[in-house]
């Protein structure tokens, strides 16, 4: 029932004015006794009703909230009961306000707990890495130290297992540096209007040996871009750290003896620009899972070809700072695709036509 105050004032005066007048008409001339009799009646009864009235009005609603408040105390929103006999609107208020509150400081509570977790588990996950190549470079440079070891050869090969170790450990840092500072926000894209074919022609050269290693073609598509150039305007550096990951990907874990095939097609306002390879492809469960640090598939394997873990997250980020989304799309057995597009510079505005003075 929904009463306001308004209602419950007019039927507590219509309830007195009814017991008074009864009594007025019931009995017109009354003696003292019959008159404090009546006061009597008048005066309990007005006291019930009003006490009644205060009772369903404030306090079952104040008792409601606190109720509310112990149930929130043990999280248990729903149990709340939501049959009012009144129900006053402020007071409704104040209690849907707590709810909605409590609600919101709860949802806040699990995200930060969540934040907790992910910390945790990165901080796990980077001494773990960290741990491999400095137990590795110690281990080599201990046995050197401490065997008395006349061969040289067997000293330079230890030696440069040693470099090799720290080599990695110093990839893993800069990684981590560049992927914390990334995700802090405070790496600007510096966007400039720069030639893309010709960067993927450059990063081709520089993992010429590394594809040779593993017979892996190189290939750009269409292959009018040897020669022809294609403009986009990014962050060149950035882009170059994103696509030295994808094309460094495709050739470690495509096919041995493979293609890997950059391709860059043209929209109307974007490149798009895709890493193909004919590899052993990514099962469907890993494939959104390949962008969070440290995710690998095979983790031995991988781990083994020297890549930090951090590449596909780094990349991830870069490309998003360029307001695009990297995709992948791959199929066991056929290959994979890891693609996103970058915006081409803007048209120049048409000079307008100067018509020659007339003579
Ligand atoms: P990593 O340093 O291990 O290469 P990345 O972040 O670059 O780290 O890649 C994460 C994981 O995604 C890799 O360990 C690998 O398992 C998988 N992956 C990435 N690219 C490919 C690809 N082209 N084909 C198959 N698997 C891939």
């Amino acid at each position: 029932m929904n009463l306001s105050s308004r209602t419950i004032a007019i039927l507590i005066a219509l309830l007195v004015g009814g017991v008074l007048s009864t009594f007025a008409w019931v009995a017109p001339t009354l003696d003292f006794q019959q008159a404090a009799l009546a006061m009597g009646i008048t005066v309990a009864a007005c006291f019930l009703l009003v006490y009644l009235s205060f009772e369903a009005l404030l306090f079952r609603e104040i008792n409601n909230i606190y109720a509310g408040l112990e149930n929130i105390k043990r999280k248990e929103f729903r149990r709340l009961s939501n049959k009012f006999l009144f129900r006053p609107e402020p007071l409704k208020r104040m209690r849907d306000e707590i709810l909605d509150m409590a609600e919101r400081k709860e949802r806040e509570i699990e995200e930060l707990k969540r934040l907790q977790a992910l910390r945790r588990e990165f901080l796990a996950d980077v001494s773990h890495e960290l741990k491999t190549p400095i137990f590795a470079a110690q281990g080599f440079l201990h046995t050197v130290l401490d065997g008395d070891m006349d061969d040289d050869f067997l000293r330079q090969k230890f030696l440069t297992k040693a470099a090799t170790s720290l080599d990695t450990l110093d990839a893993l840092v800069q990684d981590l540096v560049t992927i914390s500072q990334l995700e802090k926000g405070v790496v600007r894209m510096r966007k400039q209007r720069f030639n893309l074919a010709e960067l993927v022609r450059e990063i081709f050269e520089q993992l010429e040996q590394k594809a040779a290693q593993r017979h892996v073609v190189l290939q750009l598509f269409p292959p009018t871009l040897h020669t022809e150039p294609l403009l986009v305007v990014a962050d060149r550096n950035r882009i170059r750290q994103v696509l030295i990951n994808l094309i460094d990907n495709a050739i470690k874990y495509g096919k041995e003896g493979g293609h890997v095939v950059v391709s860059l097609v043209e929209a109307q306002k974007v490149v798009r620009v895709a890493v193909r390879d004919d590899g052993a492809g990514i099962p469907k469960q890993h494939q959104n899972r390949i962008f969070e640090r440290f995710y690998r598939i095979d983790k031995s394997r991988s781990r083994d070809s020297g890549g930090s873990g951090l590449g596909l997250a780094i990349s991830k980020h870069i490309v998003e700072a360029h307001k695009s989304v990297i995709r992948v799309r791959s199929e066991v057995g056929v290959g994979t695709t890891l693609e996103f597009k970058l915006p081409k510079p803007r048209p120049a505005k048409e000079a307008p036509e100067v018509s020659a003075p007339e003579a």
